[in-house]
């Protein structure tokens, strides 16, 4: 192979990359909630994408890397859950039941924050909060 072959191979990959981030980035802007990779491999296979699940995992290493995405949380299964990084800062709701995951805007424990570092002296970087129940379908059916 010379050269120039080679080049040509390395931008038909480079172009398949482009789409596979593309259209990885696509399914979990849609899904509107944080999506484990399986997920994202399924709706990939519907819309008649041609990828394996290890090139899944392996793109969403890259957009981890790249800060597009992240991985929120993780499932029973101990499965990770991706989603868009809008960089703003958001808590979820977790249905025990049915595993959905709901994020929500906004953060109501700004005030709290500045008020333990008035009262302990101490800087506070960051919060992690996560609220599990049942979700509206969840707490209508029988358990
Ligand atoms: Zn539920
Ligand atoms: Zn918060």
């Amino acid at each position: 192979m010379d050269i120039k072959d080679y080049r040509d191979l390395l931008k038909k990959e480079n172009l398949r990359n482009t789409k596979h981030r593309n259209s990885i980035l696509e399914v979990i802007e849609e899904s509107g909630q944080p999506v484990t990779a399986e997920t994202i491999y399924l709706k990939l296979k519907e819309q008649g994408v041609s990828i394996s699940l290890s090139t899944v995992y392996r793109v969403l290493d890259t957009l981890i890397g790249k800060n597009l995405v992240v991985k929120t949380s993780v499932t029973d299964e101990n499965k990770g859950l991706y989603e868009i990084n809008s960089m703003e800062h958001k808590h979820h709701l977790l249905c025990i039941k049915c595993r959905k995951m709901l994020s929500v805007d906004g953060c109501p424990l700004e005030e709290y924050e500045r008020e333990l570092e008035e009262r302990l002296g101490f800087t506070i970087k960051g919060h992690k909060l996560e609220m599990f129940g049942l979700c509206d379908k969840c707490k209508n059916c029988d358990m």
